[in-house]
């Protein structure tokens, strides 16, 4: 699987720092220094990973750690951020031309990158969009690619424009956007050649190219597989020709992820799509927030993490209002009931974390700690009480609590040992006004 490597990696170095309540400069050093290993292993620029763990580091050390994440979740954080950053930050798309202008889009890449397939793969992809793309065999030194592209488009259900191999390619190209032209297409794909290695001859025929006829987009397909040699032929494609955006083939393979993470850094152009597999409906967007969680091995841990933070917040207002409740004596059964789904949110959440990687189910007794059926019964009591009982407990006379015993389908003996517990914290509370001051004090009834 792809990345497998770097993310067991990452993980390593995140359980680790999960595990300390503290960290040091130092713990932070040590941590990001085992990052950039994992990044040079999986083959990531030399020059990149060196700027990666210089922003990483000037933001995690000195950060303030955010309200509800512990330093080693800050650094999670802050990690993801940059790499999100490095692959570009927003998902780009291909740029077509206004109104009922023709986009050209010249493909190009080395041999056996996938630049015939991705084609193809790209021409479905605009149909699903309503465009009427053509596609334009300008590879003429293979035979095979021209039949390859016939087959595809037939796939596809896409024309594709031919004029068999005796035909200079620049040529090809404008006989096709004239017949787009005819044939009422609003973009062309041009399939060019590529060869064994970057060589001049290939450089030449994609400027002649370019030279008669307009390209709108140049894209080139890399194979994921070959690394940083896939950011390397990047570098050369965008130095002699100019390119707009970057398809990532292969990546459904066992690629250490080096090119995904260098090629934004190195040319400062954007990967726009990713190949997932031989079938031609296997090509998806890239998005570099998803592909850095993936990375990471993080699933959907830092948007957890911003979901609890929100959570936190919200409960940490509610909290404050209910202390001051208490320490005025005035904690109501509505109260009671707010801090019982507080406690719910936290058992939730804590069941949730046990999925997480790298928890490993470890120290969530909180969800333990929770009775359900306890809850239950006692939220059951409470709302059978009626809107004024809930405010003003003193109400609760005999008769109200069979009542509400009735109501809750318990005996009266269960009615009476709770509303009798909840008198006595009430009287607690009233008595210790700093106890329930803390900032994570919750009302510890039952
Ligand atoms: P071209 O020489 O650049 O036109 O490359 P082709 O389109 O002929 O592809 C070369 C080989 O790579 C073919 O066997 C394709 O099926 C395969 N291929 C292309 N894209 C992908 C991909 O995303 N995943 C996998 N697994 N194979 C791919």
């Amino acid at each position: 699987m792809a990345f497998e490597s770097l993310t067991d990696k990452l993980q390593n170095v995140f359980k680790n720092l999960r595990s300390k309540g503290r960290l040091t400069e130092d713990d932070v050093k040590a941590a990001l220094k085992e990052v950039k290993l994992a990044l040079l292993e999986a083959d990531v620029n030399f020059k990149v990973v060196k700027q990666f763990i210089k922003a990483v580091e000037e933001r995690a050390i000195g950060a303030d750690v955010m309200n509800g994440l512990n330093p080693g979740q800050m650094v999670i954080k802050i990690v993801n951020e940059e790499m999100v950053a490095l692959m570009g930050s927003e998902t780009t798309e291909i740029a077509f031309q206004p109104g009922k202008a023709i986009t050209v889009i010249m493909m190009c890449g080395l041999q056996g990158a996938g630049k015939t397939t991705t084609t193809a793969k790209i021409a479905g992809k605009l149909k699903l969009k309503g465009k009427t793309p053509l596609l334009a065999a300008c590879d003429v030194y293979r035979p095979a690619a021209i039949k390859q592209l016939q087959i595809n488009g037939e796939k596809q259900k896409v024309e594709v424009f031919s004029m068999g191999e005796n035909q200079k390619p620049a040529n090809i190209a404008k006989a096709a956007i004239e017949h787009a032209k005819k044939n009422g297409n609003n973009v062309v794909i041009l399939d060019t050649a590529g060869r064994l290695h970057v060589d001049e001859e290939m450089m030449e025929e994609l400027q002649e190219i370019k030279k008669a006829v307009e390209v709108h987009q140049t894209l080139l397909v890399v194979d994921a597989m070959t690394g940083q040699d896939a950011v390397t032929v990047a570098k050369a494609f965008n130095d002699q020709i100019g390119i707009d955006g970057v398809i990532l083939s292969k990546m459904d393979g066992d690629t250490r992820g080096g090119a995904a993470l260098s090629v934004k850094a190195v040319t400062g152009k954007p990967i726009l799509y990713v190949g997932m597999g031989e079938k031609l409906s296997d090509l998806e967007q890239f998005y570099p927030d998803r592909m850095a969680s993936r990375i990471l091995g993080m699933g959907d841990v830092l948007s957890l993490i911003e979901k609890a933070q929100e959570n936190i917040s919200i409960d940490e207002n509610k909290e404050k209002e209910m202390a001051s409740r208490m320490k005025k004596g005035k904690f109501d059964f509505d109260d009671y009931l707010e801090s019982m789904k507080q406690m719910r949110n936290m058992g939730g959440l804590a069941s949730i974390l046990k999925m997480l990687p790298g928890t490993g189910g470890k120290g969530m007794d909180l969800e333990s700690m929770i009775d359900e059926k306890q809850l239950a019964r006692t939220e059951a009591i409470i709302f059978s009480m009626t809107p004024a009982e809930r405010k003003n407990p003193k109400l609760l006379n005999p008769s109200r609590k069979h009542r509400i015993a009735r109501g809750a389908g318990v005996d009266i003996a269960v009615v009476n040992r709770f509303i009798k517990q909840f008198e006595q914290s009430q009287k607690m509370m009233k008595q210790m006004p700093g106890l329930m001051g803390g900032k994570r004090g919750r009302g510890g009834f039952g």
